[in-house]
């Protein structure tokens, strides 16, 4: 007979992780974790620098940890050890490399479909995120600039003039990460920062007060140019300026299309319309962490959601 699963869960990130490793300690014996990347927690191998902190209290959401999974403030380094050792210690069944296509509900059990085949399941939950798709800006990106135009510090050297855009705690980290060895400028276009947690906000401002990093506040950044292989970049206020690299930090957005695959209902704002245990209006079919979230998401918000979710179903 064929193997139907008592769930899969779509994305190894934290609500992925925290979701099988719950179902597994409340009882559910078969359950399959699928991750599109070689390893689990791609948003922090690819967007954390090494050695970030990792903030238990992340832009004033929710910390304190509901269900069975915990979380401690750390580094990227510790966090993903952490998330190793909750998937090895319960022996979770979890197949990296394989993107989940979309998804089929025929009766009560759904069919899986990934590039390595379907897989059967009476639950689903998908938490694949936001940063597999990290927003760009509107105006084109000259793709002769590809290499120098990046949206993560994969690929950054020491000793260049560097762009930063954004407003957030992931700019502002990148900022002063890169500010160790290169002249950086961090630009946003609001007057003030106000979305920091106190630990960025204080080193922005060390750093900029020290003229180890410069700030453009309340300038917008309105197109790209080529200039001999380096990146010049126009302002809104009519200026230019040429950069070695800029890097954009400015979040991610829902995988809509994906969703819509999978048949979730979609509202106006582009977001899936969940009930409030975050159920599609598919029963059996589960969305959380970042994807299910209208503030950006945090982690310790994603573990709860995975507590919500199989807290509900064991209910
Ligand atoms: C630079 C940066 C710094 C941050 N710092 C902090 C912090 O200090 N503290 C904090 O609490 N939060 C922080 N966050 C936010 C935190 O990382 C997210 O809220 C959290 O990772 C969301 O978890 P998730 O499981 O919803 O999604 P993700 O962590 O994004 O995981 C989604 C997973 O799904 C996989 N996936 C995508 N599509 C598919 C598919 N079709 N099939 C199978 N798998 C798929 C992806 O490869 C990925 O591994 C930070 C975010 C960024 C970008």
């Amino acid at each position: 007979m064929e193997n139907i699963y008592d769930a899969i869960v779509i994305g190894g990130g934290p609500f992925g992780i925290a979701t099988v490793v719950e179902a597994k300690r409340k009882g559910f014996q078969n359950v399959l974790l699928l991750e599109k990347g070689d390893n689990h927690s791609q948003t922090i191998r690819k967007f954390y620098k090494d050695g970030k902190r990792v903030d238990k209290v992340y832009k004033g959401l929710d910390s304190d940890t509901k269900g069975s999974v915990e979380f401690f403030d750390g580094t990227k380094e510790s966090t993903l050890n952490y998330f190793d050792k909750l998937l090895d210690d319960g022996k979770i069944d979890a197949l990296f490399n394989c993107e989940v296509e979309g998804i089929k509900k025929t009766g009560e059990i759904f069919d899986v479909h990934t590039a390595k085949g379907s897989f059967k399941t009476k639950y689903v939950m998908i938490g694949i995120g936001k940063m597999g798709k990290p927003n760009k800006p509107e105006y084109k990106i000259p793709p002769s600039l590809n290499q120098v135009v990046n949206f993560n510090l994969n690929g950054c050297n020491c000793g260049e003039e560097i762009l930063v855009v954004g407003g957030g705690n992931s700019a502002a980290e990148y900022a002063v990460e890169l500010s160790k060895c290169n002249k950086v400028t961090l630009c946003y276009r609001k007057e003030k920062f106000t979305r920091l947690n106190e630990i960025n906000e204080t080193s922005v401002f060390e750093y900029a007060n020290a003229g180890k990093l410069k700030l453009k506040l309340g300038l917008d950044v309105v197109g790209l140019d080529n200039e001999n292989g380096l990146v010049k970049v126009n302002f809104n206020d009519g200026s230019s300026q040429i950069y070695d690299r800029i890097i954009y930090a400015i979040g991610g957005s829902t995988p809509v299309d994906f969703l819509q695959k999978c048949g979730i209902e979609m509202n106006s704002d582009s977001q899936p319309i969940l009930d409030e245990n975050l159920q599609t209006k598919t029963l059996g079919l589960f969305v959380g962490g970042d994807i299910a979230s209208r503030t950006g998401g945090s982690i310790v918000v994603a573990l709860n959601d995975a507590h919500k979710v199989i807290s509900y179903i064991i209910k």
